[in-house]
């Protein structure tokens, strides 16, 4: 075997007999790029045509194949009048009726007096058999009479083709040399990887979940994804950057600032993140913890100790608001001789280009912004810090790309509010280490949840009124009427406009169709308590602190997944105050929405909350990664496969550990690396 017979699986469309431009095109839309790309577009099921059948044993609305001679056409001059082949066999006769085909194509599939075996669904009309425009003609008959796979079709190409090219496919594919050990290779009973493909595609293996073959395939994928984070890793890793000073002094100026004491976890997140500072190795670490968790102040901590080691510090939000609520609480904790600034698409040019030169001299130690600061005219003069805030639309490239800009002295701190189990946390974010708050601040109160049907809106209504007589606010969230987002403002506009009547002047309007600017306008008001009430769709901002909002109502709550309205909740009970979530529904409950209810009722616990919504609604709908694209697997499922995910992090230890040499994972890591980053590493 040559080290190069993967190439074949990773060339263009057209490298395959019969399939041109056009249908290239056609499958490069449904994301199918390369011949690999095409070997998981799996069957759905199958039609089998093995049998054959004579003429006069033949079953009317049966799927049928028929060896038989045709012996006369008839093709009318008349339009809609369909052309016809009388075909016999020694038992019967049988018209084939074609609409829309040509004579010459009809005489060349059905050529006179030679024997032919077709394929069709049998009719009788006036007393014959008929079969319509079939679609399996040959002469040879073995090619018909076999298990032909249905596949979910792409328009413009026939089933039939789709069962042509993964043949010649599955006929043309490389034996590569065996990648996994015999230890881990004796789980899967040792069949190869062509193989397991080669079964994969078989008809009578559809849904075979738990076979050999089909758990093959899926260890290869999560292995090559873990294999291809620990590369990352260790290429970060090997970066010697210059060592930051912690200094305990530092953070208790902070601490003796706020009106509350760091939860363990936070703490504990601050000790992982400090050590990460003071060593002489980059860090490159995720800091993950539920809504409300407090992540923004470990960030904080750590950013002034970077501060005071002679670095700057960016911190990127994915909002301006949010970075401005950032901006002023580190105006309020960070001491006088530290520069703050904050960058915004509305700072006056002349500013702008004052930061960016104060930037460039370091006369600013810490700037707040959203992704513009990576503009590549904003230069630092020492960078040795990138914090991140609600980050979690980034993939693995994305995230290697932002470690190589800040240059070898610079460190990455990413944030995410998405709890997620963790094989996924393994899966998505593989090559980062990880801290992890979990504990909520004491003094937190659990949100009270209610559900509430939608007749009732008026009791609704009125504790909305005495909440707002009690000087609170309201967060009234309406679901997106369609998944393409076209219509996503029209309920929130209604419910507003009927609002409005019942609260005049104190209701706000926010939606995916208002501007951005636009948008933070009505966030700041609502923020200042100029108004009462926002209704909004889902878009209301993961991350500002609203301590004022204690109530938030979801509309069509059954439209939500658990983590969604996991989150959405989070919105509210950040301050003191006892806070509430409404749930409203259309109709009653069914026994599937009243148990995931319940979870949510029950916790408040998102990584516990986010667990149990995988495991009713499956893998593929926690919050944030279906929509953002990061489509992780194709045949693996952290939930049914739990068991392969842990194998592949042993083995991964094992590598790392042993320091293994991982050539014999080239062919491995060259097919499986989607986000393309290996290339430099392998
Ligand atoms: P998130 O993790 O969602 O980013 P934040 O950092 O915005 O959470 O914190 C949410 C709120 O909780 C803020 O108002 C913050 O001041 C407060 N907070 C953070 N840590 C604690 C704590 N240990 N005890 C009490 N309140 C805290
Ligand atoms: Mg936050």
């Amino acid at each position: 075997m040559t080290n190069n017979t993967y190439k074949y699986l990773l060339s263009d469309l057209k490298n395959l007999k019969g399939v041109g431009l056009k249908t290239s095109n056609l499958l490069k839309k449904k994301k199918i790029n390369n011949i690999f790309d095409l070997l998981w577009r799996l069957p759905k099921s199958y039609t089998d045509r093995s049998k054959s059948t004579e003429i006069i044993n033949l079953k009317i609305g049966d799927i049928q194949t028929v060896t038989l001679v045709p012996y006369k056409y008839n093709f009318p001059r008349i339009r809609n009048l369909p052309n016809r082949v009388y075909c016999k066999d020694k038992t019967g006769e049988l018209d084939c009726i074609f609409f829309n085909s040509y004579e010459g194509y009809i005489k060349k599939v059905l050529p006179l007096n030679k024997e032919v075996t077709i394929s069709g669904k049998v009719s009788y009309f006036k007393n014959k058999y008929q079969i319509t425009n079939p679609k399996y003609i040959s002469e040879d008959a073995s090619i018909i009479k076999d298990k032909h796979n249905k596949y979910s079709l792409t328009e413009g190409i026939s089933e039939k083709f789709y069962n042509k090219i993964i043949i010649q496919i599955l006929k043309n594919i490389p034996n590569f040399e065996e990648w996994h050990n015999q230890e881990v290779l004796k789980k899967f009973n040792g069949i190869s990887w062509n193989n397991s493909i080669i079964e994969l595609h078989k008809p009578e293996n559809i849904g075979k979940y738990r076979s050999n073959f089909y758990k093959r395939l899926a260890y290869d994928e999560i292995f090559a994804s873990f294999l291809v984070h620990s590369e990352i890793r260790k290429k970060i890793k090997k970066i010697k950057k210059q060592r930051k000073i912690f200094d305990f002094k530092v953070q208790n100026q902070i601490f003796s600032k706020l009106n509350f004491k760091l939860t363990n976890d936070q703490k504990k997140s601050l000790t992982e993140i400090n050590q990460d500072l003071i060593s002489n190795q980059k860090m490159f670490r995720l800091l993950q913890g539920d809504v409300g968790s407090g992540k923004t102040i470990v960030a904080l901590c750590a950013a002034l100790n970077v501060i005071k080691s002679g670095f700057q510090v960016a911190v990127m939000a994915p909002t301006e608001i949010l970075a401005k609520q950032h901006f002023h609480l580190a105006k309020k904790i960070f001491d006088k001789e530290t520069n703050i600034e904050i960058l915004s698409s509305k700072s006056e040019n002349k500013n702008k280009k004052d930061i960016i030169n104060k930037l460039a001299e370091k006369k600013i130690d810490i700037i707040f912004s959203t992704h513009a600061i990576f503009q590549k005219k904003i230069v630092f003069k020492k960078l040795g810090l990138i914090i991140i805030d609600e980050q979690h639309k980034f993939g693995v490239n994305q995230r290697k790309k932002l470690s190589d800009k800040g240059g070898d002295n610079c460190d990455v701190l990413l944030m995410s509010a998405t709890p997620i189990p963790r094989t996924l946390t393994m899966t998505i974010y593989g090559d980062m280490d990880l801290s992890i708050i979990r504990e909520k601040p004491k003094s937190r109160k659990d949100v009270k949840t209610y559900t509430k049907l939608e007749s009732k809106i008026d009791e609704i209504l009125k504790f909305v009124k005495k909440e707002i007589d009690n000087g609170n606010q309201i967060f009234w969230v309406c679901p997106l009427i369609d998944e393409s987002n076209k219509l996503d403002h029209v309920s929130a506009i209604k419910k507003f406009e009927f609002l409005n009547k019942k609260f005049p002047n104190q209701v706000a309007l926010l939606h995916g169709k208002t501007e951005v600017y636009e948008k933070e306008k009505i966030l700041n008001k609502f923020l200042n308590k100029e108004y009462n009430i926002l209704v909004s769709t889902t878009i209301i901002e993961v991350g500002i602190d609203f301590p004022n909002a204690n109530v938030i109502v979801i509309e069509n709550a059954n439209k939500f997944g658990l983590s969604q309205l996991h989150q959405l909740r989070g919105r509210v009970g950040r301050g003191l105050k006892q806070s509430t979530c409404i749930l409203m529904f259309k109709s009653s409950l069914t026994e599937n929405a009243k148990k995931r209810l319940n979870i949510l009722k029950r916790s408040t616990d998102g990584f516990k909350i986010s667990e149990d919504d995988l495991k009713l609604r499956g893998f593929g709908d926690i919050l944030g990664f279906k929509q953002s694209g990061i489509k992780i697997f194709r045949l693996a499922d952290p939930l049914q496969n739990n068991d392969l995910f842990e194998l592949a992090e042993k083995e991964i230890k094992k590598i790392e550990k042993n320091n293994e040499d991982i050539s014999k994972y080239k062919v491995l890591m060259k097919l499986y690396d989607k986000a393309d980053v290996i290339n430099d590493i392998v």
